[in-house]
């Protein structure tokens, strides 16, 4: 990931069907906060339900009140069912009868609706609802009627899901499809079991990135299965809703580990990544680079006279002149490139596959394209600046040779007056030197 958006524009739907006023709005305000990109409308009676449904039935989410003024039953659960919208039933009270009752529906949860706690339930459920969505949960057993379970289970909780007979077939997927980040695994299984199978997958991804739940009826399989390495265990037959709390715990977890990484990894301000990230991933890249004798460049990029932007306009003028950079910069290049802020007014490229010319007209478009950027101050103000440009395109010194290179070209870029890109101009003839 280099801090590129990628979220659809389209925002993702949710309904509630809600006759408090207060409730409602409580709910649609902290369900905004948690989600980027998401439109949840309200209805409050059942026949303003039924009107909405027919012109819209795109919603990936509903929570139901069940005690509408005109309509005090399931009827209501069933008929949103039957638009096959997932549904989380909320209600104010809370009887064994009741709840038996929704235990057999395909719901998402049946949640009592009763306090602030409660209602933080609903929001945290309705995040991990949306992050579900793109989670994707490998689930490998024998038995298919396990599988044919798990899957009821999963589908629940909106999760993409894949489903193994044995763990051969299973690492064959893992190996495909890069974005499975759960595996459900049992123990005894034809071919290897699930311990051999766990220390396959522990070799290629850490606990942090790919979580492993293992399944067993054999409750001694289950310290096993965490000294190596699995994330979780849950002992079989299942109890529906362990099954849903365990696996959602793991998922909340792999979030939160991707978000204190993805932290650690990008600067504050500008959300490109940092130099630490920089000098990691591109340490690595510029050894499978050099094996590989593929071409790439390094740019070192700093803002023209910013000290002067900061004296005239102000220091918020001159966060925005950065944050207008960086995007410009993450922008122009592609998804695995790095752009990274070295700190100041200062960030360092490094494109990847790419050759010394391409580099060169690559960066002379920047420097153009940066010069006739009008920034808006104020409403009847804008302010422009320009960048100077050192770059490096000889592989055959480490990176941090190639990062004094450039530097050493952006000094050329200053003294010789500024808005303009220097590089060794016989890099250009030599291609790779
Ligand atoms: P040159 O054209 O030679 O690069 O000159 P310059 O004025 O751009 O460079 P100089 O190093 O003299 O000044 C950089 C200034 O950037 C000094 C510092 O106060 C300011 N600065 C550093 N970090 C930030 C920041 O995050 N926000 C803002 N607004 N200013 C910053
Ligand atoms: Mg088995
Ligand atoms: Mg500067």
């Amino acid at each position: 990931m280099n801090g590129k958006d990628n979220k659809g524009s389209i925002p993702e739907k949710i309904l509630i069907v809600e006759d408090s006023k207060t409730l409602a709005k409580y709910l649609v305000r902290k369900i905004q906060a948690s989600i980027e990109n998401v439109q949840v409308d309200v209805v409050r009676t059942y026949a303003d339900l039924k009107m909405l449904l027919e012109k819209e039935n795109d919603y990936i989410l509903a929570l139901l009140d069940i005690y509408l003024p005109d309509m005090h039953t399931e009827e209501l659960v069933d008929y949103v069912l039957s638009r096959e919208i997932p549904s989380i039933v909320m209600t104010a009270d809370f009887h064994d009868a009741l709840y038996q009752n929704f235990g057999k529906k395909n719901i998402v949860d049946f949640v009592l609706k009763d306090s602030v706690a409660s209602l933080e339930y609903i929001v945290n459920l309705v995040h991990r609802l949306i992050e579900n969505r793109k989670t994707t949960v490998l689930a490998v057993d024998d038995s298919a009627v396990v599988l044919h379970q798990i899957r009821t289970y999963l589908e629940t909780q909106l999760y993409r899901i894949k489903l193994a007979k044995d763990p051969v077939s299973a690492l064959a997927q893992l190996e495909q499809d890069d974005n499975i980040s759960i595996v459900i695994t049992d123990y005894n299984m034809p071919l290897m079991d699930g311990i051999a199978f766990l220390q396959k997958i522990r070799k290629i991804k850490n606990k942090d990135v790919l979580g492993v739940i293992g399944i067993s009826v054999d409750s001694q399989s289950a310290a096993k299965f965490l000294k190596f390495g699995a994330n979780d265990f849950i002992n079989k037959p299942f109890h529906k809703e362990e099954f849903i709390h365990r696996i959602n715990n793991l998922s909340q977890s792999l979030e939160y580990t991707a978000r204190l990484k993805a932290f650690a990894n990008h600067d504050f301000m500008t959300q490109v990544y940092n130099r630490k990230y920089f000098f990691e991933e591109g340490e690595r890249y510029f050894k499978e680079a050099v094996a590989h004798e593929k071409q790439f460049a390094v740019a070192m990029i700093d803002i023209d006279d910013f000290k002067q932007i900061n004296d005239t306009w102000g220091h918020d003028t001159g966060d925005s002149v950065i944050k207008t950079l960086a995007k410009k910069l993450k922008d122009a290049t592609k998804g695995d490139d790095l752009v990274a802020r070295f700190g100041g007014e200062e960030f360092c490229l490094l494109l990847k596959n790419i050759s010394p010319g391409a580099a060169q007209s690559f960066f002379e478009n920047i420097c153009r394209t940066i010069a006739s950027l009008h920034i808006q101050i104020d409403t009847e103000k804008t302010i422009g600046f320009t960048v100077s440009i050192g770059l490096e395109t000889a592989s055959c010194k480490n990176l941090t040779e190639m990062i004094k290179g450039a530097d050493i070209q952006l000094y050329k870029a200053k003294q010789n007056g500024k808005n303009r890109l220097e590089m060794d101009i016989e890099q250009i003839q030599a291609q790779i030197c």
